[in-house]
């Protein structure tokens, strides 16, 4: 039995995987029998189609289809209105998740619970819990939500023994992440993430589009903008695709646009499209550069390789750049399927080493806390191990040395800083970091602040999170994401101390506690995710799901 299943819930297509019993990671086909599935969902009357049929009829039906849902992820302020209901990004991705399950399940005769899910290393709290969400309205068990690049990097990292620097330049559908990785034999450690969650696939499409609608009026002479027809549009998107991909593989490709009985046929070579994306292209290179400049700062200022994954760092121009910017060969290291391999590896190796763990605290009496420690250390008898991982093998048909391998740390960085509102010498509201983006998680960081005023009946301590790496940063900056009120024991002198502590796990839920130092009254708090569907709406999702059939 494949106990927990890797998913790549990714802005155009997604992918599930799981481990098989030598500890190589293997992609499920869906129904259609392809190994990806179009993230596109389709409302067909009371149910749902999700992948190619859905992506299909974008063109006949482009307001019952809803595409790169992904981009909306903990937006409370998206939602797409359908038969008279409201469905948040989370409930769309939940349908993506189901017809990736429901195919696994049918193709592997087994039922799914568990899950790990990626997201981009820098989404924040909010996404990264509405990417949770989408899988327990799925009625997933979600055992971890990790990085996608950290994903690629575990991928990566089964076949190796050499410690390496990596780049994982990660350009898909939507997004655009670049992270630098520290890859060890029994270690992956990321270093530092970069990237924008607004450049993807889809702006090099866009760019193709507007240039057949202005190639259109050229050539016909007719001077309406097409893309202000949705069915046009919508086919134009399908077509830029093809058109994209097809300059992936030769130089020049045929167009042929069909508008009001008037055709507009072309042809686009590869220079002519790398002109046209030139821009986009560029903004990758500058946002690596940028992450480079944050690693070195962490004394990483070179790198032994370039990790290209992402469907469209199939591009040629991708490679290009890189080789003469860089002059390091990049390696093309399975676009679309590392991310979701990487993700059922990962979690893999978390249940496989439970299990280790177990086994030794069982032999040995010894806590399971302890054991994990004095494993990071290295300073557990490595017999000890080996005879515990032998019992597991033998339980459970993996072999050997695939359950020795499962102790891979992986070490995360946090993409953004977490701050509170305090006041500068000048009495003007700022942000004051205690957690700075890229520090390592998890992560706990006390600073010690003092009252405003004499006899403060309390402190409301405003939680921010920015994208900047300083340690006091200008309010403007500054994106609140929660709030706590500590109460004060009555009579306290201005300047009273009031000691902060952060603590942000693994998976990037961010705990606050405030104490003041006089009668140690304290608050503690985890983040409430404002953008996220909760309460009364996420139950009538959980509901609605169930009453919704997803093909
Ligand atoms: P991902 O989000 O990683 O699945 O990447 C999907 C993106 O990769 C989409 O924008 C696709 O159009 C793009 N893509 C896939 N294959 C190719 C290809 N051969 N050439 C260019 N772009 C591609």
């Amino acid at each position: 039995m494949n106990e927990i299943f890797g998913i790549d819930l990714g802005t155009t297509y997604s992918c599930i995987s799981y481990v098989d019993e030598y500890g190589r990671p293997v992609v499920v086909p869906n129904a259609e029998n392809e190994r990806i599935t179009p993230s596109v969902v389709f409302f067909d009357g009371d149910n749902v189609i999700v992948g190619d049929v859905a992506k299909e009829n974008s063109k006949m039906y482009p307001e019952d289809v809803v595409s790169f849902v992904k981009r909306s992820m903990g937006d409370e302020n998206f939602y797409f209105e359908h038969g008279g209901k409201n469905y948040h990004a989370e409930e769309i991705s939940s349908f993506i998740l189901r017809k990736l399950i429901s195919d696994a399940e049918n193709n592997l005769g087994q039922k799914i619970n568990d899950v790990v899910i990626t997201c981009p290393a820098y989404f924040g709290i909010n996404e990264r819990e509405a990417t949770k969400l989408a899988g327990e309205i799925a009625g997933l068990n979600v055992k971890a939500i990790i990085n996608e690049p950290t994903a690629a990097a575990v991928a990566y990292g089964v076949d190796y023994d050499k410690d390496k620097v990596v780049l994982v330049y990660d350009l898909g559908g939507g997004t655009f992440d670049v992270t630098m990785i520290d890859v060890k034999k029994d270690s992956i450690k990321v270093i530092c993430t970069g990237g924008d969650h607004n450049l993807g696939g889809k702006d090099w499409d866009d760019a193709l589009i507007a240039y057949m609608a202005e190639q259109y009026k050229e050539i016909t002479g007719n001077d309406k903008d097409i893309l202000e027809d949705p069915e046009t549009c919508q086919e134009l998107q399908l077509l830029a695709e093809r058109v994209k991909k097809t300059l992936s593989q030769r130089e020049k490709a045929p167009i042929s646009i069909n508008y009001e009985g008037e055709r507009a046929k072309i042809e686009i070579t590869r220079q002519k499209f790398n002109e046209l994306t030139y821009d986009l292209l560029q903004r990758t290179v500058n946002l690596m550069d940028d992450m480079l400049k944050e690693a070195a700062k962490k004394n990483y200022t070179s790198f032994d390789e370039i990790l290209l994954v992402g469907g469209s760092s199939r591009m040629p121009q991708v490679e290009e750049i890189i080789k003469n910017k860089y002059n390091i060969e990049p390696k093309v290291f399975d676009p679309d399927e590392a991310v979701s391999k990487g993700a059922a590896l990962y979690g893999w190796k978390l249940s496989v080493n439970d299990e280790l763990v177990r086994r030794i605290s069982e032999e040995t009496g010894k806590d399971i806390e302890d054991i994990k420690k004095s494993i990071d250390e290295k300073s557990i008898d490595e017999n000890v191990v080996e005879a515990a991982a032998k019992r597991v093998a033998d339980d459970t048909g993996y072999t050997l040395s695939a359950v020795k391998a499962s102790n891979v740390k992986v070490v995360n960085v946090v993409s953004k800083s977490f701050g509170v509102v305090t006041y500068n010498n000048e009495e003007k509201e700022v942000v004051y970091n205690l957690i700075i983006k890229n520090s390592e998680v998890p992560y706990e960081f006390t600073e010690r602040f003092g009252t405003r005023e004499e006899n403060q009946e309390n402190v409301m301590i405003k939680i921010v999170e920015d994208e900047l790496s300083d340690k006091i940063v200008d309010i403007a900056y500054g994106n609140e994401i929660g709030e706590a009120e500590l109460v004060l024991p009555e009579n306290l002198p201005k300047n009273s101390p009031v000691d902060i502590t952060f603590k942000l796990n693994e998976e990037g839920r961010l705990e606050i506690k405030a104490i003041e130092a006089v009668e140690k009254r304290e608050i503690s708090t985890s983040i409430e995710t404002s953008s996220v569907i909760k309460g009364k709406d996420l139950e009538e999702a959980k509901e609605r799901n169930k009453n919704i059939e997803v093909s």
